[in-house]
């Protein structure tokens, strides 16, 4: 049973005022809010297990050490990866591309007039590391456009991919439009016409969909644990264990090493070879609690939840006159990203909600290309979690008519 009220329950921030009014949060995308499980697991490890991990004979070093390793295992079979030494913990979704792009151009395996390949549609953090990488071997990057409802035109791969593609790297779900790409049907060609490494990021889809990482057979897979319930600044990158196994580490420093002399030092193995220095203990180990707390409410009921939600957004929404929606409206998760006519500064209609406890994302979203195709300098982007109601729609709407009333 999916008891909306029991689940708001376990979100203490939900319960207060914002200008005076009762906090209505639509900015998930961003960031979700954290249920009292993960908070108290967070809270836990630091009253009564603090310590560093892999190190310590210690009794709270071990203790350390095993909850972090449970946790990365129970990442591991969220995402049905096969080894639990495949799921490597970072910051989050920036970081995991970054460390890729690094880790693959010091491997030799990218050169000049090589080709990589992403989407119209991607944050800036699945565009500038590619760029950067590009700069240092120069390699190309190329683009897959999209049409005016932000649906990637997948006959541009099959015009493109070729034995020079080296790395495509597609996000599943748009951050700042909500639609879904059809990534399936990507690595579908992607193994079809070359042999470039897939990478996906998840940051957007983990948080809504069921993601079994060996089905989908990417070879990378990147997620943030803050838009899942998790804290800030944990992540994971998924990579399968033969491409791994033969990239370079991305930092150097402690942990990372099986022997470490003037002369020469030698890698730990997976995955210790790409986890430099003292990881997040805390959040790492919380991150495993948030897994749990998805599980337990059920993937599929969270994802219903929010589709449910969606589709009144997109009917309230557009009952208000000049409200335009942008991108595909039938396959999207989680987002809906609009524009008011006539008023030209999206942050105008989120100062107004916000003064009314309602919290929103406006401006580029960090996808300036994709506004750009719009021929805007951003949108209102009001984004859903598990524990969002259909009168905070009903709030929401009535705010946007507020706001257009204000403004024009
Ligand atoms: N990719 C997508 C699709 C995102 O939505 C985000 C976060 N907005 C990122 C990458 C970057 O995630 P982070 O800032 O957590 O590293």
């Amino acid at each position: 049973m999916f008891d909306i009220k029991e689940i708001r329950s376990q979100f203490p921030i939900l319960n207060q005022q914002v200008n005076g009014k009762p906090l209505i949060y639509l900015d998930n995308a961003a960031s979700s809010q954290k249920p009292i499980s993960v908070l108290e697991t967070w809270q836990k490890y630091y009253e009564e297990i603090n310590a560093n991990v892999h190190r310590g004979i210690h009794t709270l070093s071990q203790l350390a050490t095993e909850e972090m390793e449970n946790s990365r295992k129970k990442v591991q079979h969220f995402i049905n990866a096969k080894h639990d030494y495949e799921v490597i913990f970072t910051r989050g979704t920036t970081e995991g591309i970054n460390l890729i792009a690094y880790s693959l151009g010091n491997s030799n395996f990218i050169k000049k007039d090589d080709e990589i390949i992403i989407s119209y549609l991607e944050h800036h953090s699945n565009i500038v590391p590619w760029q950067m990488l590009c700069e240092r071997t120069g390699a190309k990057l190329k683009v897959i456009p999209i049409d005016e409802n932000g649906i990637l035109q997948l006959d541009f791969l099959d015009q493109n991919l070729s034995e020079k593609t080296k790395i495509v790297s597609v996000n599943q779900v748009s951050n700042a439009l909500g639609v879904i790409n059809p990534i399936e049907e990507i690595i579908a060609k992607v193994r079809k016409l070359s042999s470039a490494l897939m990478v996906v990021d998840g940051a957007q889809s983990v948080p809504h969909f069921e993601i079994d990482v060996q089905k989908l057979d990417c070879d990378f897979f990147v997620f943030s644990g803050h838009k899942m319930y998790a804290p800030m600044g944990v992540g994971i990158l998924y990579g399968k264990e033969e491409i791994l196994e033969k990239m370079q580490p991305f930092h150097g420093g402690g942990e990372m090493i099986a022997t470490c002399s003037f002369d020469k030092t030698t890698y730990a193995g997976l995955p210790f070879k790409f986890e430099a220095g003292t990881p997040n203990v805390g959040g790492n180990i919380a991150l495993g609690a948030a897994v749990n707390f998805m599980k337990k409410v059920g993937v599929q009921n969270i994802r219903n939840h929010e589709n449910t939600l969606l589709e009144y957004a997109q009917k309230k929404l557009l009952e208000i006159d000049g409200l335009k929606i942008y991108g595909e409206k039938a396959k999207r998760a989680g987002v809906v990203s609009f524009n008011l006519e006539g008023v030209g500064i999206a942050s105008d209609v989120g100062m107004i909600l916000d003064k009314l406890g309602i919290a929103v994302r406006t401006g580029h979203h960090c996808t300036q290309p994709i506004m750009d195709f719009f021929n805007v300098a951003g949108t209102v982007r009001a984004s859903f979690a598990v524990f969002n109601t259909l009168e905070e729609i009903d709030a929401l709407a009535e705010g946007v008519k507020k706001a257009q009333r204000m403004l024009m």
